[in-house]
């Protein structure tokens, strides 16, 4: 069951918590970008190693200022720090890009690569964390020094909006990101955080091969936060209700 706790819009607007635009919109990613000297060590070794790898930050993924932005934790060694493209050629982008194709918010079901043509609608993916790190855990330092980046990123997000946080480390550093307090805000699957100006993130458990084989994150229980999600963008107007097929 989803544990929905959204307000009415207008009540929304009037208990804004988020600060006003103010947030440029610009250095959302730095290709060029070694402010964690440690992971971007880690990356020339694993270039070293790989050589058609990726191995630099990986960019955001579909249209700045989309009605729905998705954070991850950040790019997998074979995955999107091999392809440039968040998910693509992870195993977590199975289900995600399937769910988000079932929503009307992807061209297509699969990605074969960066070059396959796959669209995001009006949807969003970024990471918290742009770089590959080492057994997939950054540092909280390098969380830290990432942010900005999200930062400038969520900033572009429309009023109605929705952030979907792919497991804790997202979700904290969202609410880092748009400067609110976690207090009041903690991580739970299936959660939803009005945040002001109808703004609401979405918490869920992370779509790794870890969790979908695991079954801590099933079909439905992703497909139960998309519909909390569709159903937040068609209330506030942001976008028509899409359901899944
Ligand atoms: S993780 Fe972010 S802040 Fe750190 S080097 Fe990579 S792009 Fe720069």
């Amino acid at each position: 069951m989803f544990r929905s706790i959204q307000m009415p819009l207008a009540a929304r607007k009037k208990t804004s918590i988020l600060p006003e635009r103010s947030l440029p919109v610009s250095a959302v990613y730095d290709p060029g970008c070694r402010r964690c000297p440690r992971l971007a060590n880690f990356l020339d070794a694993v270039k070293a190693e790989h050589p058609t790898y990726f191995c630099r930050p990986v960019p955001p993924f579909g249209p700045l200022g989309a009605a729905l932005t998705i954070v991850g934790l950040a790019p997998g060694l074979h995955g999107a720090n091999a392809s440039g493209r968040p998910f693509t050629g992870d195993y977590a982008g199975v289900l995600l890009f399937e769910t988000l194709h079932a929503y009307g918010f992807a061209s297509a079901p699969t990605t074969t690569g960066p070059d396959d043509g796959l669209a995001l609608i009006d949807c969003r993916i970024t990471n918290a964390v742009k770089c590959l790190p080492p057994d997939n855990k950054p540092l909280p330092s390098e969380i830290r020094e990432c942010n900005a980046y999200l930062a400038a990123d969520l900033a572009a997000l429309p009023d109605g909006g929705a952030i979907l946080a792919l497991g804790r480390v997202a979700h904290d550093a969202a609410l880092r990101a748009l400067h609110v307090k976690p207090a009041g805000f903690r991580f739970a699957h299936a959660a939803a955080h009005p945040l002001g100006r109808g703004i609401a993130l979405f918490d869920s458990y992370h779509c790794s091969r870890y969790n979908t084989n695991t079954r801590r994150l099933t079909t439905a229980m992703f497909r139960a936060v998309f519909d909390a999600i569709a159903d937040h963008l068609g209330a506030a107007g942001t976008r028509n209700a899409a359901r899944a097929a």
